[in-house]
């Protein structure tokens, strides 16, 4: 097995058991036990006790980990639980929509710490961070050239239509 697939197996497993990413070893959340605000069971530590690894690179750093990762996979177990039910069950459509609604709705509350750590493995085997000291990649932190002067607006006089003459 190549190192890289061997790194990517030890990502992958690392996250799934919500372990830092690159040291394996500490936990990305609050323990479940030490949980004490909503804060604490949805939002990762600021980094790594032991090995300093920063999980949340910058505000909004998980939203695609929430949008792609933990509403997609529970859409996709939304879908196939609805099928499942529709092909083997003669439910009622609001038996059937809250049979396919709330278990989705759980799974997401489940799955979200893994969704992020999942996102995070991915994050840093693609762009790894390991020292966070702004040369990791800089993509969009450049100075930006100032938006372009508006044109002058030019006044146009358009022309004054005179007026008929006057029929005496
Ligand atoms: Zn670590």
């Amino acid at each position: 097995m190549s190192p890289q697939i061997r790194r990517a197996f030890a990502y992958f497993f690392r996250a799934c058991r919500l372990r830092c990413v690159e040291c394996g070893t500490k936990p990305i959340f609050t323990p479940l036990l030490k949980i004490r605000s909503l804060r604490d069971y949805f939002a990762p530590l600021d980094g790594c006790p032991r090995c300093g690894y920063a999980y949340e690179r910058e505000t909004g750093y998980f939203l695609l980990a929430i949008w792609a990762i933990n509403y997609g996979v529970g859409s996709l177990l939304g879908i196939s639980l609805y099928f499942y039910l529709e092909w083997n069950y003669r439910l009622d459509l609001p038996v059937l929509l809250a049979s396919v609604v709330l278990p989705v709705i759980g799974f997401n509350l489940f799955f979200v710490r893994h969704a992020k750590a999942l996102f995070l493995a991915l994050d840093h085997y693609f762009d790894p961070h390991l020292n966070d000291d702004g040369s990791n990649g800089g993509g969009g932190s450049g100075k930006q050239n100032p938006p372009p002067s508006p044109a002058p607006i030019v006044p146009q006089t358009a022309p004054v239509p005179s007026e008929p003459a006057a029929l005496v």
